[in-house]
């Protein structure tokens, strides 16, 4: 096999290119058409690697004088050896059957037998046009584009990112790791090997075969309790690793909380509190005071028309913890819960209201403001050895809340629709998803209200106005006894 393509190759080379020297050879890369330095010795295509490099901002370096070179790109380094056909890459040797070629201080390899060597080191799909002398680079290429790490309350959670992918395989070895296999996967290495996470991983490996491309991770927890899907919205493999020290929610304590046959009680999360200051506004506004009294006008409304029950997780500025702005949600059993922010941007020209729901954000926006939310109580997990998170018992046994995905969506276009209603004096965003913590760790449907930009001066000054605050409180009311009417009866 390898014999006839070299054959075709020859034959191709013999044909289009007599034995010429110095011709250029083309690299397509980044939309962009770039030209190499090239020659032909032996009736076999040399191109310059050093300038190959440059165009990919990699570097050729001579490691040892006279005896070898080194290409160092973000991922790995290998080394070639003058006048010799092979080359190292890490432990391993291969051979690219010619010779690699030093000239005017350049190096140069065969274009035909090292292309898929190369392919392995750049994180982009790399390919040789032996009919058009032209080296593809295409970063678009890949299936399987990235990895992320969630620290959960309970555990941690693992999501492999694809694309059109149908299948995967997942298996434990040895010493802690963990095997994502994927059949027809072409990995962006660089993007996954970036993700490498010293908090999470002992050592990661990620691997190009030829039909599949296969993900390890060697944990530094213990893999105890493993649950894992393809999920899509976006398509990724979802791995959740359970802490067993977590108390299993048995089904008979799942029907306490959630809503029942009434939908009467509502959680008022008011964002931030204490040394949490959360956004700030140009004339010093707090998002933190701000929150706080709109959720009190919330509560007050919901009190005085007894239709449903409120319970703030602070009533006055204090720093709340994640555990324990959830963990008043489930034990007080509420069938609603309303988080309340004020968004921030550096666009200063960015106004409005808009509503979130849990799940995977869709586009860089959604995660901004998902990002700042979190930002808090990242820093509060992170800053936590392991153990402590085995007393936040109240989390449930999986780690991404879809139960109610559908309901919160729907609660969020109602609290949306009585904004568009009753808020003119803002811009509508509408409806959002994003990856907050704090709705995740909430077993009942739940939204996020971003009532206007703290960072933009008109949206500071109507945050710093009572009417406008009396009417987002409003207008959040409205939607609850809508989603009561239309979920309570079914
Ligand atoms: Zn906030």
């Amino acid at each position: 096999m390898t014999r006839y393509v070299l054959i075709a190759f020859l034959l191709i080379v013999g044909l289009f290119s007599p034995a010429a020297q110095g011709e250029l050879l083309s690299v397509q890369i980044s939309g962009g058409t770039e030209k190499i330095d090239s020659f032909v010795e032996k009736d076999v295509l040399y191109f310059s690697m050093s300038q190959l490099a440059e165009l990919f901002g990699d570097r050729v370096t001579w490691e040892e004088i006279g005896l070898s070179i080194a290409y160092q790109s973000a991922a790995s380094k290998t080394l070639f050896f003058i006048d010799s056909p092979f080359l190292r890459m890490g432990d391993s040797v291969r051979n690219m059957v010619y010779p690699v070629i030093i000239r005017n201080g350049e190096l140069y390899l065969p274009a035909e037998t090292f292309m898929p060597v190369l392919n392995r080191i750049r994180p982009e799909k790399v390919s040789w046009d032996a009919h058009r002398k032209t080296i593809r680079v295409d970063s678009e290429w890949y299936n399987v584009t990235d990895l992320a790490f969630s620290p959960k309350a309970n555990g941690l959670l693992i999501e492999i990112f694809v694309s059109g992918i149908k299948d995967y395989e997942i298996f434990q070895s040895e010493g802690n790791w963990l095997n994502i296999t994927i059949p027809n996967g072409t990995v962006n290495r660089r993007q996954l090997l970036s993700r490498r996470d010293k908090e999470f991983l002992l050592d990661m490996n990620v691997l190009q075969n030829s039909g599949s491309a296969q993900v390890s991770l060697r944990l530094r927890r213990k893999i105890d309790k493993m649950t894992h899907r393809l999920q899509t919205d976006p398509d990724r493999i979802q791995i959740s690793l359970i802490d067993s020290l977590v108390t299993p929610i048995t089904t008979s304590e799942m029907k306490k909380v959630g809503p029942d046959d009434l939908i009467d009680r509502i959680i008022i999360d008011p964002g931030h509190g204490g040394s949490d200051y959360g956004a700030i506004g140009h004339n010093g506004t707090r998002e933190k005071e701000v929150v706080l009294d709109i959720a009190k006008r919330l509560a007050k409304i919901i009190r005085k028309d007894k239709v449903f029950s409120a319970v703030l997780t602070r009533e006055k500025d204090e720093h709340l913890s994640l555990a324990e702005r959830t963990r008043i949600a489930n034990e007080e059993k509420g069938d609603i819960f309303i988080s309340i922010h004020a968004n921030a941007s550096v666009k200063r020209s960015a106004r409005g209201f808009q509503v979130f729901f849990l799940a995977p954000a869709k586009n860089d926006s959604a995660r901004a403001v998902a990002q700042l939310e979190n930002a808090t109580f990242l820093a509060e997990l992170g800053s936590q050895p392991d153990s402590q998170y085995d007393d936040l018992s109240h989390i449930l046994s999986d780690m991404i809340q879809t139960e109610f995905q559908a309901e919160s969506a729907d609660l969020a276009a109602m609290i949306e629709r009585d904004f568009r209603r009753k808020v003119n004096s803002t811009e509508n965003r509408g409806i959002d998803q994003a990856g907050f913590y704090v709705l995740n760790g909430v077993y009942m449907p739940s939204v996020l209200v971003e009532t206007a930009f703290i960072t933009n001066r008109a949206d500071e000054q109507l945050l710093n106005s009572k009417d406008f605050r009396e009417e987002v409180a409003l207008a959040i009311y409205e939607g609850l006894k809508r989603f009561k009417a239309k979920y309570e009866n079914k």
